[in-house]
């Protein structure tokens, strides 16, 4: 099981540095077992949190995962990291695909691929978001719209370690999930056409309904926007995730 917390673009180094003591503390129960940490924080963090694990502040393994990169490993692009850079400075997964990053930013198939090859250059494990929207949804297109999100990964999913996270845009930040029966049967169908993939589930998870949706048998842990910034929360959901494992 993973879970990732993704801080989007929210704490400064003094709320972060706050953030992991508190986090540092109230994790002293966890024994290191399968379950996988990563923690997202804005680029200008890394240092911080990279210093704590250097100096052993945490009894467990937190895998830094950077929110985005770009599609080339170098050039001027006055503004943008590399999935090279963020390799070097101690990066070891990035999230691909956000839905805020699709819509902000038009990431298209062609360049979301562009973003996946460099990290696979990179030894970088990519986080690949996919989702409908509402709109889609009450279409009845939820399936259709997976399909040719993830129609990318399929050359290189048996090859290559991809992580896919589920999240239904309509779902994040507002306090909605779908029912369990729908996230099992689309992680299904994700898990059908890309063999061998975790498939994580995204979309106001928190301390509350963690209990109902990580267990659903085909979810292999969760992306956390919103709860994972109060480290009480997230550690709760880190729980059951812990208990599941
Ligand atoms: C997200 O945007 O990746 C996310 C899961 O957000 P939230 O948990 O706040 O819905």
């Amino acid at each position: 099981m993973i879970i990732v917390g993704n801080w989007k673009m929210n704490k400064d180094v003094k709320e972060s540095n706050h953030f992991l003591d508190s986090f540092i503390s109230n994790m002293k129960w966890y024994k290191q077992n399968n379950l996988r940490l990563f923690l997202s924080p804005p680029y200008p963090l890394v240092n911080d949190i990279k210093n704590k694990i250097l100096e052993k502040k945490f009894h467990f393994e937190l895998g830094l995962c950077a929110q985005n990169c770009h599609n080339k490993n170098f050039g001027s692009h006055t503004g943008e990291v590399s999935a090279k850079i963020l390799k070097s400075v101690g990066f070891s997964s990035v999230i691909i695909g956000h839905s805020e990053r699709r819509k902000s930013f038009n990431e298209t198939n062609e360049i979301l691929l562009e973003k996946i090859l460099r990290c696979f250059e990179n030894n970088l494990l990519p986080i690949f978001c996919v989702g409908e929207t509402l709109a889609e949804r009450q279409k009845g297109d939820q399936y259709k719209i997976i399909e040719n999100q993830i129609s990318i990964l399929k050359p290189y999913s048996n090859k290559n370690n991809i992580v896919v996270a589920y999240e239904p845009v309509w779902a994040i930040g507002s306090g909605k999930t779908p029912t369990n029966e729908e996230i099992n049967d689309i992680h299904l169908f994700i898990k059908k056409n890309l063999p061998n993939t975790s498939v994580l589930y995204g979309g106001s998870l928190n301390e509350k309904n963690a209990k109902d949706i990580l267990p659903i048998s085909n979810v292999d842990g969760g992306l956390v926007g919103g709860a994972s910034l109060d480290y009480s929360k997230f550690t709760s959901i880190i729980k059951v995730a812990n208990e599941i494992c």
